[in-house]
């Protein structure tokens, strides 16, 4: 923070420390690109004193497989997986996760295996004389810059196009598009034109990129107007976005979309159908409500179903961002003007409750779908709407203040980065 402000106060030696380090990142990024060495799963590198195999871990692939694949018995596969287990490392992730072996000759044991679970992190394991495995967790230094892109829409666009051609990576658009998706419809609301643009965090280790960071601040030139958040973190260390006077910026949903209302049946993998009479998952929650109680969208979003099933009878399903949807069934109607493809705002009133479908009585089933699989929706951890307390907003505005003139820097010069 204090940087930024540095930075941006002072200097023109900051800057000339800054243009150099751009400079240096680009001699090391082609030193990077001139000197690496195609991709392959497995490669072995013999030098004087160490023979080293890398595998790349693949779909399929099991640590004991691996392990049992370098030559290493049954009783060590399993001291080693119970020191990685100590250490953090449970399982491993195809196409991310690497690990090496290495040995001393060509012919012999494996004396030392270092298991590299993200790029920040490697694991360590070393065999002493005696045969036991030591562990040592190794802590890779980053430093982190943001970095800014910006863009418009033009005619025919897309936000995910103009997006992709302002250079901004597709990790990055995807987190813009969960924030933006509380906020904003992005299927109605983009108008050639508008202009959007994103300060994010580009993480490096010794002069080379690695990968990208966080989304630190947000702006779409939104039909409503101006949508712009903030990335910050609160004195207690919880972080959160907020708009730019300091209101929690993303609008969760609600865990009972009707207030005060009774559980009557919880989430559950088994039970026993009260119609059906056998037993069989409830996938969600249960509220009580007379025939005819409104019933308000958990949170903004898209209807994508209203319909009737014999199970569900009438129900609503409405999609909130890139993870969440939520379903109400039973109803006895739908609201006027709530069609599929309608954009409701949360608390809009989209149906009454009742009791079709496959129901004893009336009440309000309601299910939260996170990523495709149904999720209790008492329990589910959901994007906190976070709110200020006056010393952490006095906080927010200020860093808010430089982050903007930071920003204002960084459009006027293209290529540069600041540091936080
Ligand atoms: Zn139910």
């Amino acid at each position: 923070m204090k940087k930024v402000k540095e930075y941006l106060n002072t200097s023109i030696l900051t800057k000339i420390v800054i243009a150099l380090a751009v400079l240096l990142t680009l001699v090391a990024l082609f030193l990077v690109i001139t000197h690496s060495a195609p991709v392959s799963d497995q490669k072995t590198v013999a030098s004087s004193d160490t023979c080293k195999t890398v595998v790349v871990v693949a779909s399929g692939d099991t640590l004991s497989g691996l392990l049992s694949k370098q030559g290493l018995t049954h009783n060590q596969i399993n001291e080693i997986a119970a020191v990685l287990k100590k250490n953090g490392v449970s399982g491993l992730r195809a196409n991310r996760d690497k690990i090496e072996f290495l040995r001393e000759t060509d012919s012999a044991p494996v004396n030392k295996i270092v298991v590299i679970p993200s790029p920040w992190r490697q694991v360590e394991l070393t065999c002493d004389d005696a045969g036991a495995w030591k562990c040592n967790t190794i802590n890779v230094e980053r430093d982190t810059r943001a970095v800014y892109k910006s863009g418009v829409i033009l005619d025919g666009d897309s936000f995910y196009l103009a997006g992709q051609r302002a250079g901004i990576p597709a990790a990055i658009l995807a987190d813009v598009y969960d924030l933006l998706a509380f906020e904003m419809d992005f299927e109605r609301d983009v108008r050639a034109g508008q202009k959007f643009s994103v300060l994010y965090e580009e993480n490096f280790s010794s002069g080379a990129k690695v990968d990208n960071g966080h989304v630190l601040a947000v702006s779409f030139d939104a039909l409503r107007g101006n949508v712009k958040m903030y990335r910050f973190k609160k004195s207690d260390g919880s972080i959160g976005y907020y708009d730019e006077k300091g209101n929690g910026a993303i609008k969760s949903l609600k865990r009972t979309p009707i207030n005060n209302a009774k559980v009557t049946s919880s989430f559950t993998t088994r039970r026993k159908h009260p119609v059906l009479g056998f037993t069989r998952a409830h996938k969600g929650v249960d509220f009580r409500a007379a025939t005819g109680t409104p019933i308000p969208a958990a949170g903004a979003g898209r209807v994508v179903k209203r319909g009737y099933n014999s199970g569900h009878g009438n129900f609503v399903r409405i999609r909130h961002n890139g993870s969440f949807e939520t379903l109400y069934a039973h109803m006895s109607k739908f609201a006027k003007g709530v069609n599929v493809g309608t954009a409701v705002k949360q608390g809009q009133i989209i149906g009454y409750a009742g009791s079709t479908g496959l129901s004893t009585g009336p009440h309000l089933h309601y299910e939260i779908i996170k990523d495709g699989k149904h999720v209790n929706p008492l329990t589910v951890k959901l994007p906190a709407i976070n709110n200020l307390d006056t010393k952490n907003k006095e906080k927010f505005l200020e860093y808010r203040r430089a982050l903007d003139d930071g920003i204002d820097y960084l459009a006027e010069h293209h290529n540069m980065f600041i540091v936080l």
